[in-house]
């Protein structure tokens, strides 16, 4: 890396933003020189995750990076796609290599795949988690909805129901980008045709096409993959899937719902209420592991103070017997032998009685948190 002279700077070139004082949160962050937001005394700066910021020259820095730029997941190159956009971040879990894509190459990607399956365009199919608005998620919807209209394969009712769904995504990737009017069009053609394939005659037990539906079937391949990340110690990616799976079931199971204005059916919610604090209690326990390893105590607080709310949700709700309980307790147990140990300790001895009787899969683990306070003289 070395940095040159301003005027050798061109649109495409790689810069570092540095300096900033009233907007330092940019500092550090790293984009590509836009013609498009290019203003008088001020460079338009591409940052991957879609914005476009003005900068002054005097605040950035070209990054000469040869081979270091982001290279594109699939086809592995680093140039611009076919219709000029380099590799992106495309907003879902994935970090690092796995996580840079060219929209288009994404798009070509998802037309092998089943235009009525909307996972396969609105989700990332690794990590199976949605993708936030951007260049990719625009790319995606805006293809989606020419297939809803051309695709040979599908039936009338098929299309009204494709045509609904991908209208809606492609309809907030357009007011995303500013185009208020061409979404408000388009999701108006969108609730029309979804109303017509919900309507009488309709095929309103498919529940195939509902996102709340799909958000609940995701939970657990999201939920394995965030596993797979804890297993190889990355535990602050692992807690960010919890987290964004948290804040997504939360919206769904708010009452005022505009986030799934798409639903079809009634959502169980005691069951999806359980399946939060499932997910919460292993967002809680990623967040303190990660704040432990990386020495960031106020992670391993908040991580115990979201453990803590799972922890009353579970007694209040399940009772305080109840495996799941029990198995937050013990998991909130080794958070705390780190901060308030004697609590941690109460806790344990209160239960131990009954993670035997239930011969709790947690047991092994409660002994051996209550041996090692013992052998560290941390009780008693
Ligand atoms: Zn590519
Ligand atoms: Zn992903």
């Amino acid at each position: 890396m070395s940095v040159t002279q301003p005027e050798d700077w061109k649109a495409g070139d790689r810069v570092r933003i540095v300096g900033l004082v009233a907007a330092a949160q940019h500092n550090g962050k790293e984009g590509i020189i836009s013609a498009k937001a290019a203003t008088a005394g001020r460079v338009g700066v591409e940052l991957g995750d879609g914005k476009t910021l003005a900068v002054r020259r005097e605040n950035l820095e070209l990054i000469d990076d040869g081979d270091t730029r982001p290279r594109c997941y699939i086809c592995l190159e680093s140039d611009r796609d076919e219709s000029g956009c380099y590799p992106v971040s495309a907003g879902c879990g994935c970090r690092g290599e796995a996580a840079q894509v060219h929209p288009a190459c994404r798009v070509k990607d998802s037309e092998y795949r089943e235009v009525r399956d909307p996972n396969h365009w609105q989700c990332c199919l690794t990590c199976k988690q949605a993708y936030t608005p951007g260049p990719v998620a625009f790319a995606l919807g805006k293809r989606w909805w020419e297939l809803a209209h051309e695709s040979p394969s599908l039936s009338d009712m098929d299309r009204m129901f494709i045509k609904g769904l991908a209208g809606h995504y492609y309809a907030t990737a357009l007011a995303d980008e500013g185009r208020q009017d061409e979404s408000e069009a388009i999701r108006a053609e969108a609730i029309e045709c979804a109303s017509v394939a919900n309507g009488p005659g309709g095929v309103d037990d498919d529940i195939f096409y509902d996102p709340a539906i799909q958000l609940v079937k995701s939970i657990d391949p999201r939920t394995e993959h965030a596993k797979t990340l804890e297993e190889a110690e990355r535990f602050e990616e692992a807690a960010a899937i919890y987290r964004r799976l948290v804040d997504e079931l939360s919206a769904l199971l708010a009452p005022d719902d505009a986030v799934f204005p798409m639903s079809m059916l009634p959502v169980d919610h005691a069951l999806l209420t359980t399946k939060l604090h499932d997910v919460k209690q292993a967002y809680g326990n990623a967040l303190s592991i990660w704040g432990l390893q990386k020495k960031l105590p106020q992670k391993l607080v908040q991580g115990i103070q979201v453990q803590r709310e799972v922890l009353e949700y579970q007694t209040r709700v399940l009772g305080p017997d109840h495996p799941d309980t029990l198995g937050t307790k013990v998991s909130l147990a080794q958070c705390l032998v780190n901060t308030t140990g004697s609590e941690a300790y109460t806790m344990m001895m209160g239960c131990m009685d009954k993670l035997k009787e239930l011969r709790h899969p947690d047991l092994r683990f409660a002994q051996q948190i209550v041996r090692n306070m013992q052998s560290q003289r941390r009780v008693g």
